[in-house]
């Protein structure tokens, strides 16, 4: 089951008492899926075509309940539907003219009586606008897996009715982008976030907590790996600057002999040999008394000085330093 399927199943049982909310969904379901067929002189056979027979009991049982009309429920199979059964509820011929009157869609100066939206005062209502969209989704939605990709979408028949879609959830604060496609006009998200307020406003619940945890245990894995990569080419970098460093102090230990250096610089030139892997602060740390990040990376550049002009034989000054007096020196006057 994809989980286009299990949200459809969601939405197609998701409650719906109201009678404004049952004209939006029957008018939005009745331009979405392209069943609205002029059969001239103010006739019209109207259908209502899904993947799913929740989706098709749902709106038969809006028309019944409302509208006192009873439609009539046929599975569709054969060759030019691959091998997919559909499910369609036709409606009477004889109440086909007043249905669309009442969900706004009949409009004599329209081509053919239809107009390719609904007037506005079928979405008037916030739960309208819901109930508009859901269908419209129910229609020709699709929702990818997030484990693979955050992407929904309507897949409209027309523009005006992709922008209605896109402006019934703008309404809500969920942005949503439209594109051409093909013969369809796709109004589409590929935010997570916007997914799941999508989701969580047309009633399906239950996707949105499968989302949100999907959502979760990929945050948390992309935060470890970038967390792991970052740790590891910051080892890299020290180790690679480390060994520079180290190369130096084995230069200047073999042409000079490191005990001749000012002891603060042959300590740091212990502590970085002994430890390449240790980052700056950590090598601070090492020397008595202890010093800071900038404290280490100063030494550090003297070393690489010092090396320098060893190799190219320049005259080194190593900093006059006060010769080092032990304790027992210090206490001895
Ligand atoms: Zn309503």
């Amino acid at each position: 089951m994809s989980f286009s399927t299990d949200v459809r199943g969601e939405l197609a049982r998701v409650k719906t008492d109201d009678v404004c909310c049952a004209r939006s969904e029957l008018a939005a379901a009745l331009l979405a899926s392209g069943g609205i067929a002029w059969r001239g002189r103010g006739r019209y056979a109207l259908t209502i075509t899904a993947t799913d027979a929740a989706t098709v009991r749902r709106y038969f049982g809006m028309l019944k309940r409302h509208w006192g009309v009873t439609g009539q429920i046929r599975a569709l199979s054969g060759d030019r539907l691959n091998g997919l059964t559909r499910y369609q509820l036709a409606i009477p011929e004889e109440a086909s003219l007043q249905l669309l009157e009442e969900f706004q869609i009949y409009d004599e100066a329209a081509p053919f009586g239809v107009r390719q939206t609904p007037g506005d005062g079928i979405t008037h209502y916030a739960c309208c606008k819901k109930a508009f969209v859901r269908a419209a989704f129910l229609m020709c939605g699709e929702v990818s897996n997030p484990e693979k990709a955050y992407h929904i979408e309507v897949a409209a028949p027309t523009e005006d009715f992709a922008r209605r879609v896109a402006d019934c959830l703008g309404y809500f604060g969920i942005a949503c982008a439209i594109a051409p496609r093909k013969a369809k006009f796709v109004a589409y998200i590929k935010r997570a976030e916007g997914i799941s307020d999508m989701l969580s406003l047309l009633g399906a619940g239950a996707a949105v907590l499968a989302l949100e945890n999907i959502r979760v245990r990929k945050e948390v894995s992309n935060h470890v790996n970038r967390q792991m990569n970052f740790d590891s080419s910051n080892i890299n970098r020290t180790v690679d600057a480390a060994e520079t460093v180290i190369r130096d102090i084995q230069y200047i230990d073999r042409e000079l002999g490191l005990e001749k250096l000012p002891p603060t610089l042959r300590d740091m030139a212990y502590a970085r040999a002994n430890n390449p892997e240790t980052p700056l602060a950590g090598l601070g740390e090492l020397v008595d008394p202890p010093i800071g990040k900038s404290g280490v990376n100063a030494r550090l550049r003297r070393l690489a000085d010092i090396a320098d002009k060893l190799r190219s034989g320049e005259e080194i000054k190593l900093r006059k330093v006060s010769p080092v007096m032990t304790q027992s020196e210090r206490n001895d006057p």
